[in-house]
């Protein structure tokens, strides 16, 4: 698999899937969550209202991966997972990890080839960039998957500079 790095925005990006940050109730939140739903417009909306009403009664559990249209995105899909809120007491890192093992999971039941990851969890839930970059690479790299080419579209130069960083020690 070919590992891309790219600062910018995931509602851009010229992909089979994008995975959005979503929150658990699936209904829209702030950050990249905010940004693929005002870019994708209502279609991508209807889609979590229908799964609430159906499989996620509850929610959408944290470290699982659903799909839906990708609306007006030039995706096709957004895959939406729900990172671990960061503890500094508690270690969630499986969770994290299970965010993109999922994702990937979800894009090979879509039989995809292309699929942009955002930095999960390293925006409003707080995980520090540097590790949630280690465990994001770390995971995709060693999951298997049919997936060709993993972008990961970092909003920020920080989250760019972590994801270098763990590239390279990857
Ligand atoms: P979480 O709640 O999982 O922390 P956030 O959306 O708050 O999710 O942040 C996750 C990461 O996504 C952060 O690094 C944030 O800077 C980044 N981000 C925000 N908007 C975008 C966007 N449009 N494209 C890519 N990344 C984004």
């Amino acid at each position: 698999m070919e590992i891309t790095l790219v600062r910018g925005d995931i509602t851009e990006q010229q992909v089979d899937a994008v995975v959005n940050a979503a929150n658990s109730s699936l209904l829209g939140g702030g950050g990249v969550d905010g940004a693929i739903h005002r870019k994708g417009g209502p279609e991508i909306l209807d889609d979590c209202r229908k799964l609430r009403a159906s499989k996620y009664g509850g929610g959408l559990p944290t470290g699982q991966a659903v799909a839906t249209t990708a609306g007006r995105l030039p995706a096709a899909w957004v895959i939406h997972t729900v990172g671990p809120v960061y503890s500094a007491t508690e270690d969630r890192s499986d969770l994290l990890a299970s965010c993109y093992r999922e994702s990937l999971r979800v894009a090979d039941d879509l039989d995809v080839a292309s699929v942009a990851f955002p930095a999960v969890s390293a925006g409003i839930y707080g995980w520090p960039v540097d590790d949630a970059a280690r465990i994001a690479v770390g995971t995709v790299r060693s999951t298997p998957t049919k997936v060709s080419d993993a972008l990961f579209v970092l909003f920020t130069r920080d989250a760019y500079d972590a994801f270098a960083r763990a590239v390279e020690e990857s």
